[in-house]
């Protein structure tokens, strides 16, 4: 898994978890990506990759022209990831990231759905929140 810091057209930095490079670009070329903060897809690395060699640049390419269905199963691998290792809170995801941040319930880490107003406010708050491709977002 690598971590990348992304950020969309209105400057938020957020964080994400990838598999792999590949699995960035593939994700980011599918709009798969939103930001946490305003839900803009135009996201982009925030820092720069060190080097992009020919041979990357050949495989880029050949990423573009692969079918839809890889990016599913992409999307569901790193799913069957988070639900191995996070809990689910369903619609409780503000109050209880909230709760955890302030050390009233135990540290772990969760996933579950939250407005963009939500993703907001923890994120002004100084806590940290990845959107999810297939996780959907709840209604305001
Ligand atoms: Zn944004």
């Amino acid at each position: 898994m690598i971590k990348y810091t992304l950020k969309c057209n209105n400057l938020h930095q957020f964080e994400s978890w990838f598999r792999t490079s590949d699995d960035y670009e593939k994700l980011n070329n599918e709009k798969m990506l939103s930001c946490a903060i305003c839900g803009s897809k135009s996201i982009s690395k925030s820092l720069m990759s060190p080097s992009v060699s020919s041979k990357e640049k050949k495989r880029t390419k050949e990423t573009l022209d692969t079918v839809p269905s890889k990016e599913q199963k992409l999307i569901k691998q790193l799913k069957k990831e988070v639900e191995k290792n996070c809990e689910y809170v369903g619609d409780n995801f503000e109050k209880e990231a909230r709760a955890i941040h302030y050390g009233d319930s135990p540290e772990r880490s969760i996933y579950g759905k939250t407005t963009i107003k939500e993703a907001k406010s923890l994120y002004e708050d100084g806590i940290p929140v990845t959107p999810l491709p297939w996780v959907d977002r709840k209604t305001n």
